[in-house]
């Protein structure tokens, strides 16, 4: 969002009024913005997956998160990148579920994707969420409108994507993938699954919105929150 603090131009680095400081303690805010959003709507979650699926995927995520967070409680001094790559074993070894492994990869890209960097770019953080969605359809290999996740990842990255190109901050950029994602996973609504669990049930899959987008959406907004919070 182009709000009155934004500093148009901005390469997402700097530290002027407005910018955000994407750094190690970013990525806690990041990481314990979702953990909240998803424990809120645990139940959400699970009801869409009772519609399409076997209503386990909000005490899936909320397991997954739970356990980033402790992984990163324990952490004071790794980089972001080591904070992301913790979040995304901590998801991976608690989650059994399809959304597990795909959002542990998706952490793992976005991982190794920042490297050992302390602190990142707005384009770093392109690159990374790039990475990440890389690592969802390595594995899925899904496309858009298979109605999974990648149908809020993509819009998403999208607009980051746009919003930096025309002069935004982070932090416009975040606000504006929030935006995309959630748009996303209300789009996934009349789509027939092509993958996962839903394709089982065919054309009586269409009419829900499918629950790994909607994760995926309270992702986003967790943040644009955290850029909100951390910009100086
Ligand atoms: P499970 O389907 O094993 O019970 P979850 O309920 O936690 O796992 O997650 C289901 C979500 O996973 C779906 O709503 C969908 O968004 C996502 N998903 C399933 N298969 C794929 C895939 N191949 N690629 C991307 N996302 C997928
Ligand atoms: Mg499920």
């Amino acid at each position: 969002m182009s709000g009155s603090t934004s500093r148009r131009g901005g390469t997402g680095t700097g530290t002027e009024q407005g910018e955000v400081l994407l750094d190690a303690s970013f990525v806690r805010s990041w990481i314990r913005a979702a953990a909240d959003d998803v424990a809120a709507h645990r139940d959400y979650l699970t009801q869409l997956d009772a519609a399409i699926g076997d209503a386990d995927h909000g005490v899936n995520m909320d397991r997954g998160f739970t356990a980033a967070l402790l992984a990163l409680e324990g952490d004071e001094t790794s980089s972001p990148g080591r904070l992301l790559e913790a979040v995304g074993n901590a998801i991976v070894f608690k989650v059994g579920g399809a959304s597990g492994p795909l959002y542990g990869s998706a952490f793992r890209g976005a991982a190794s994707a920042l490297g050992e960097a302390e602190i990142f770019s707005g384009e770093d953080l392109l690159s990374a969420l790039r990475q990440a969605l890389e690592g969802i359809q390595r594995l899925g290999a899904a496309v858009e409108g298979d109605k999974t996740i990648v149908d809020a990842w993509v819009p998403a990255v999208s607009a980051f994507e746009r919003e930096l190109r025309s002069g935004g901050s982070a932090a416009d950029a975040s606000a504006r993938a929030a935006v995309a994602a959630e748009e996303g996973a209300r789009e996934t609504v009349p789509m027939q699954a092509r993958k996962g669990r839903a394709s089982y049930l065919g054309a009586r899959s269409v009419g829900h919105q499918d629950p790994g987008a909607t994760s995926t959406a309270m992702l986003f907004s967790a943040l644009g929150r955290a850029a909100r919070q951390c910009a100086v």
